[in-house]
């Protein structure tokens, strides 16, 4: 009953004699439930902690965290998984700030999400009165998210969450922020005229149709390549059509190159990947079709070195109109939904498209295997300490054996490694560090890839990276998820090798404890650690942990020389030229 939750204030207790009543947590976690969302990620404190009671108590799936960014990382992948808005909830001020990191990142991803903060009195916030947590939290929320939200009565909760849910998942997906003050939670209302201030939002991501024009115009331009590449990004995996993607790169016949997170969309030993090949296709291109993946710094912004001086044309499929001719210009504009606009690509494209010049599949082909060839035997090496190659090859045969488990991995040497060693294999496996490629969404993304998914989860961390999260490894104990976290312990940021330079008694900037031992991290919590110095022992560690289910942590002990400083991106780490020592 909505009701038996009230607190029984004696006037309250009066009225509820003569009617059924509700409040402002009941209405909150109505509210959400009519619209589907079953599962909160958060934080609790004051003024939300009976929110999450109620809301477990209601059947909701509520995730309590140790530190609000993780619930924050788990609400955003929730939300790309399940193109569903993700729920992170979390107190006042500083809960509220941890949470914001997670939710600007969310943004930047076109992840969906809704940030639930509580928040102090108004009354005394704007007058700077100095309340217990006092924060604008409003204000400061507005220029990091999509759309931010303040709620002041209890029957505008409805349309509050309604609005939070469409600003999240219409359009260019995002976060959101929604602010309810501690004083809304305990404000009564009539549960019947409370039950129908609640909204259900109607298709709250509306398929958007792209003009016929655009559609003829990306085809015209298609038509005319003699070197055609497809790149596909996380937008493609987010869109879910699968199958309507899948038909646009076979049909065409064109190689494909998929971003990060969405390797796997076809499987990365797909006849036209050309994922091995990926400077090769870049510089060589002459027409590309980018859907739902932006020219960011991540693709060189379309232009320089990476991209080769030949004339170029791209073709670019997102939803968002604005960001056609952000980095350079687009010939051919498609603006909708991913799986409406590649629908209609393929009605126009017709049964006899004719495939790409054979001399430029050829080329693609022979440098995808001479690229395989030369990394086969790096992938092979069983040494103790381990390379990142050696461990990473053994993790890729897990994942070829286990194709349906979620791969999640930060790091830097780590990542980047991992990113082109371990192929893929269906769509939305791959979770990592994303536009801003960030540290610290291990835990958070793992927990909710298992709880949103039920699948195993296989966390593939720099030691560096996990620190960022570590503490979480309770949470996967606490809720017995079926994560499996091999943390590559090099004993340091890049490197474990940095000594200080003045030769005093502080370890270097960038080096952690030597020989640290992760595995017993998880080992104080009830699951279970392993402690793997060779590929052979980190296979057969990953394996019993993938087949047993339990929280596992395998510290995957990596020579400290072998990474290299910022792994892959070390062009964006200004150096200094005027070296003292
Ligand atoms: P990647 O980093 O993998 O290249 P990005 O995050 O840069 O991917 O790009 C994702 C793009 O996909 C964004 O521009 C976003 O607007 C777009 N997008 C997200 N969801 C959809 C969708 N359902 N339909 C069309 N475009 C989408
Ligand atoms: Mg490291």
């Amino acid at each position: 009953m909505a009701n038996a939750a009230v607190k029984a204030k004696p006037e309250v207790a009066a009225a509820e004699a003569q009617q059924d009543l509700t409040d402002g947590f009941h209405l909150v976690i109505d509210a959400l439930k009519l619209n589907g969302i079953n599962t909160i990620y958060g934080v609790p404190g004051i003024p939300i902690t009976d929110l999450g009671r109620f809301a477990q108590a209601q059947g909701m799936r509520v995730i309590s965290f140790r530190h609000e960014q993780h619930a924050g990382n788990a609400a955003a992948i929730a939300g790309f998984l399940t193109k569903k808005p993700g729920i992170c909830l979390t107190v006042s001020a500083p809960g509220f700030l941890n949470g914001l990191t997670a939710l600007a990142n969310a943004t930047t991803n076109c992840f969906p999400m809704i940030l639930i903060s509580g928040s102090s009195e108004r009354e005394i916030v704007d007058l700077q009165q100095g309340d217990y947590e006092e924060m604008d939290q409003l204000a400061i929320a507005k220029p990091l998210c999509k759309a931010a939200f303040r709620v002041l009565h209890a029957q505008d909760i409805g349309i509050g969450v309604a609005r939070a849910i469409r600003a999240a998942v219409s359009g260019r997906p995002g976060g959101v922020y929604l602010d309810l003050p501690a004083k809304l939670f305990s404000q009564v209302m009539d549960a019947n005229a409370g039950a129908k201030s609640l909204v259900k939002v109607i298709d709250a991501a509306p398929a958007q149709i792209p003009a016929p024009e655009a559609v003829k115009r990306a085809l015209d331009v298609l038509k005319s390549a003699k070197r055609p590449l497809i790149i596909l990004g996380k937008g493609a995996a987010y869109a879910q059509a699968d199958d309507a993607i899948r038909t646009l790169v076979e049909r065409s016949g064109i190689p494909f190159l998929p971003m990060s997170m969405a390797k796997g969309l076809l499987p990365d030993t797909h006849p036209q990947c050309a994922g091995a090949a990926r400077s090769l296709v870049l510089k060589d291109s002459d027409v590309v079709l980018l859907i739902g993946a932006r020219l960011n710094w991540l693709l060189s912004h379309g232009k320089g070195k990476t991209w080769g001086d030949a004339p170029r044309k791209f073709i670019q499929v997102d939803i968002e109109p604005r960001e056609m001719d952000s980095n350079v210009e687009i010939a051919a504009p498609v603006v909708g939904d991913i799986g409406s606009c590649v629908s209609a690509l393929l009605a126009a494209m017709g049964n006899n498209w004719r495939a790409p010049p054979a001399d430029w599949i050829n080329t693609v082909k022979t440098k995808r295997e001479e690229n395989i060839a030369k990394m086969a035997p790096r992938l092979m090496k069983n040494t103790a300490p381990m390379d990142f190659h050696g461990a990473l090859g053994a993790l890729r045969t897990v994942v070829r054996e286990r194709p349906d488990a979620i791969l999640v991995n930060e790091g830097a040497n780590t990542l980047d490694l991992a990113r082109g060693v371990i192929d893929m294999y269906q769509p939305r496996k791959r979770l990592d560090v994303g536009t801003w490629g960030i540290m610290g969404i291990g835990m958070g993304f793992s927990i909710a890839a298992a709880i949103e998914t039920g699948k195993p989860v296989l966390a593939v961390v720099g030691d560096s990276a996990f620190g960022f999260s570590g503490m979480e490894v309770e949470t996967v104990c606490r809720y017995n998820l079926p994560v499996c976290v091999v943390v590559f312990n090099n004993s340091g940021i890049y490197r474990g090798t940095d000594v200080n330079p003045t030769g005093g008694a502080d370890p270097a900037t960038t080096v952690f404890v030597r020989d640290a031992r992760y595995d017993r991290m998880m080992e104080a919590f009830g699951g279970v650690g392993v402690h793997a110095t060779t590929p052979d022992e980190l296979k057969r560690a990953v394996d019993a942990a993938m087949d047993s289910g339990k929280p596992t942590l395998i510290n995957a002990v990596i020579d400290p020389a072998a990474g290299s400083e910022s792994g892959r991106i070390g062009n964006l780490n200004p150096q200094s030229v005027i070296r003292k020592k």
